[in-house]
């Protein structure tokens, strides 16, 4: 593949602006006792400032040719290593192990190649229970995806699942010249804390997946016609489970609070 191709299908746009490199790094609050995981170091813009704040600092990249460059420069610094994988399939249950301090905690920063950043998110929260924090600039319209709250139009599963295991908060913008080559959209950072427990009572985490996927897949239609076609159920067994948990089977999925989403799962899964 050349380089160019290369590029874009690995979502390789280097930040190139100092103050936002900085911005990011500092959000992450680290201190000498928290392992970082940085995901996609690329030419190293984020990583020499995260392993100046880190006690410890693990980079996933995939691409060889910018690992073969990264390393050499940062071989005087012990406590980094830059391991070839895919933050898509990477096992992060491993990483508390790798903590410099039993006090400290795992952060995962990363400016993430716009094609995989929603596999990866996904990865991250499915590994909620070994990360604290993450610091992650994704597509700013990605970004206000996760952020958003019901009534939203860009409120959706990505929305419900996150915030299910993750207080977010949208932390800036970062306009196409702070990267090279610029992207042709805005880009965003969002700043995930996981939380200690779901934020609302999930019995089945699978069946409320499945709920939250089918009630959002025709969001046009009502929740009982979505339900019933995502859920392989009648529209009318549909309407009778939302009666039975007092939410009106002729609302949109983009409506329901996440507790709502908490009855519905106990009915339908
Ligand atoms: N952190 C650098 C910066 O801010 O300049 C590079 C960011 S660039 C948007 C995304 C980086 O992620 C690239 O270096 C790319 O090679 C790497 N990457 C792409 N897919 C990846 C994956 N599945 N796992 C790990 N790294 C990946």
């Amino acid at each position: 593949m050349t380089t160019t191709g290369r590029r874009r299908v690995l979502g390789q746009h280097f930040l190139r602006d100092a103050s936002a490199a900085r911005a990011i790094a500092d959000l992450a609050r680290l201190t000498r006792d928290d392992l970082c995981v940085e995901i996609g170091p690329g030419e190293g813009a984020l990583t020499f400032l995260l392993s100046d704040r880190a006690g410890r600092l693990l980079a996933l990249e995939v691409d060889e040719a910018l690992i073969a460059e990264l390393r050499p420069r940062l071989r005087s610094l012990s406590h980094v290593e830059v391991r070839c994988a895919d933050a898509r399939r990477f096992d992060y249950s491993t990483l508390p192990a790798l903590k410099p301090s039993p006090e400290g905690r795992v952060v995962v920063v990363g400016n993430l190649p716009y094609s995989v950043s929603k596999p990866i998110l996904e990865r991250l929260v499915e590994s909620r229970g070994a990360i604290s924090e993450m610091v992650l600039t994704l597509q700013k319209e990605v970004a206000e995806r996760i952020a958003a709250g019901p009534g939203s139009k860009r409120y959706g599963s990505l929305s419900v699942l996150t915030q299910l295991y993750c207080d977010v908060r949208l932390a800036a913008t970062i306009p196409p010249g702070a990267f090279r080559p610029p992207p042709k959209v805005d880009s965003a950072v969002v700043h995930l804390r996981v939380l200690a427990a779901p934020r609302v009572r999930v019995r089945d985490e699978g069946g409320f997946r499945r709920v939250v996927k089918a009630a959002f897949g025709q969001r046009r239609k009502t929740l009982a016609n979505a339900l019933a076609g995502g859920l392989h159920s009648s529209v009318a067994t549909a309407r009778q489970r939302l009666a039975a948990v007092g939410i009106e089977p002729a609302r949109r999925a983009e409506t329901l609070s996440l507790e709502e989403f908490s009855r519905l799962s106990e009915v339908f899964s």
